[in-house]
């Protein structure tokens, strides 16, 4: 028989968290610390959401979104987790670009770029400086109009290899195109220039191992495999939640589902107002992803290649070909055994943005065959950089759209949350339903380790301030979360 998850849970809870993602994890910390009595429920067996990892035969570890993350993240770790996990970033040393268009390896930040875009691509210097000032400026207050295709028009007419090297990685971070708002660009992009392309050392296992150290000893209480099904509402505010069967009273709910899932079937669209639902019913999700993951048998090694390796043979960048299921355009992850400090094993991890509806409707034959397919070719590209891979490899492996979704429950596998426009839809869901708050990869800029971790902060004070406001009890501190974000400052705040 199933073990009952949930069989020992209290009472009561000030807050139930729903999702163990980045965003949800960080929310549940703060408000642990700040001596709320949270429970945080995740319906996978494992934490993290996507920022998980897995284990195959043959010791084989596989991390899902371990791939590279601004520097913000050091402060943000040590600020609202623990020293001991900000310790353990560190910068990635190459990323190589390989296209038709030029091939460049880069330590990714304005120093490099600024040299690569004057002496390599031959643009001014004072267009280049003019470039990055303008982007490092911008902020969610901004203008919001202009398109990223618009802004790269603006500085570089004309020069589709240069919005190549711009745009190519961003795309890979969060799902973001040439339409979406400059301003997602431009704070994202900045985010990475600052100083370029970090990872956490010792992999997703050890990174939520200790976040969920750290949680416990903030009094979260943490359930895996528990699935919310309802957030329960009575009088315009949240009343509780039910999981696996249970119902659970609590005074304020922080979703860490899809914001669309949140609404629709958490919630339920009858307990909105009209206009709200259907503003949040036009919210665009973003695209989803397919991965390939290749394990190097125990006791062969390869090179070093660079760590990540954005390859394309497509003769321009070009969004829908990025996502498109004819692939041209691959992220190679390189993980050295120095990735996992004590380990000697090698894996690759190949990674696609990737459109939902190319991979619902299959057969499964039709879908086992498509998926051998995307093997296949993504063993054929990797030959290039690494000759005789094949012979090195005992476990290769695929996900698709259909993975994420069926691991995260995010509606359409959309990896990468929602549009731009999901944002202002995720912070105003209080103002509907008093103590309903939601948080995660939403509205591009939100997206992202960086992102998701710092959304988590900003929503954990609101939910601080919610639950002041209405209970009037003062919290006691269990260790201030210092200088945590506020509104005011989200224009820093994403990966
Ligand atoms: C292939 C890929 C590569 C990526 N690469 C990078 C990268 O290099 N750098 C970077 O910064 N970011 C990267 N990302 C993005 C980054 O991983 C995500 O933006 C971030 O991890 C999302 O965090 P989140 O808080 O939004 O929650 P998610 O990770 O989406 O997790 C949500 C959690 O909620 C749980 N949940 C949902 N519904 C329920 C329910 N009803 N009951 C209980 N639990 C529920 C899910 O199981 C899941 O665990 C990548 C993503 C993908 C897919």
């Amino acid at each position: 028989m199933m073990r009952d998850r949930l069989q020992d849970t209290k009472s009561y809870y000030d807050v139930v968290v729903i999702g163990s993602g980045l965003a949800g994890l960080t929310a549940a910390n703060f408000l642990g610390r700040c001596g709320r009595s949270v429970l945080l429920l995740e319906q996978h067996y494992n934490l993290g959401g996507l920022a998980t990892w897995f284990k195959r035969k043959g010791g084989h570890i596989f991390d899902i979104s371990l791939h590279g993350f601004p520097a913000g993240m050091i402060k943000s770790c040590r600020k609202y987790w623990t020293k001991q996990i900000a310790d353990c970033i560190v910068q990635l040393k190459s990323i190589r670009f390989d296209n038709p268009q030029f091939q460049l390896e880069t330590t990714f930040d304005r120093d490099d770029f600024t040299r690569l875009i004057t002496r390599r691509f031959g643009i001014e210097p004072a267009v280049v400086q003019r470039f990055f000032d303008t982007a490092r400026a911008m902020n969610f207050y901004d203008d919001q109009a202009m398109t990223t295709g618009e802004l790269f028009e603006r500085f570089f007419p004309g020069r589709s290899d240069v919005v190549r090297l711009l745009m190519e990685p961003i795309t890979y971070a969060n799902g973001s195109t040439l339409n979406d708002p400059a301003i997602t660009y431009g704070i994202v992009f900045s985010n990475f220039m600052s100083k370029g392309v970090y990872i956490f050392q010792g992999g997703t296992d050890l990174l939520i191992r200790l976040m969920k150290a750290e949680l416990t000893s903030n009094g979260v209480d943490v359930r895996h495999s528990a699935a919310v099904d309802r957030v329960l509402t009575g009088n315009g505010r949240v009343t509780g939640v039910r999981a696996n069967g249970k119902v659970i009273p609590c005074g304020a709910v922080v979703s860490n589902a899809n914001l669309k899932t949140t609404i629709e079937r958490l919630v339920g669209c009858e307990h909105f107002g009209a206009e709200f639902v259907e503003k949040a019913g036009a919210v665009r999700l973003n695209n989803s992803s397919c991965q390939v993951y290749m394990g190097i048998r125990r006791g062969e090694s390869i090179d070093y290649i660079g760590d990540l390796i954005f390859t394309s043979v497509a003769g321009e960048f070009d969004s829908d070909k990025l996502c498109a299921k004819d692939v041209t355009s691959r992220t190679f992850s390189v993980y050295y055994p120095n990735t996992r400090p004590g380990s000697d094993r090698y894996a690759i991890v190949s990674s696609t943005n990737a459109n939902y509806e190319d991979w619902a409707r299959l057969s499964e034959e039709e879908y086992e065959r498509d998926k051998a397919h995307l093997i296949e070719t993504t063993l054929a590209a990797l030959e290039k950089y690494i000759p005789n891979v094949r012979k090195k490899l005992d476990h290769v492996e695929a996900a698709t759209p259909r993975t994420f979704e069926r691991y995260t429950g995010h509606v359409a596998g959309a990896t990468f949350g929602t549009k731009f426009e999901g944002l202002e839809i995720s912070q105003t869901l209080p103002e509907q339903i008093g103590g309903l708050f939601h948080t995660g990869s939403v509205g591009i800029i939100m997206s992202g380790w960086l992102g998701t971790v710092n959304y988590g902060v900003i929503v954990a004070n609101e939910v601080e301030s919610f639950l002041y406001a209405n209970s009037g009890t003062a919290t006691v501190r269990k260790r201030d979360p210092a200088g945590s974000r506020r509104e005011g400052e989200m224009e820093r705040v994403s990966s």
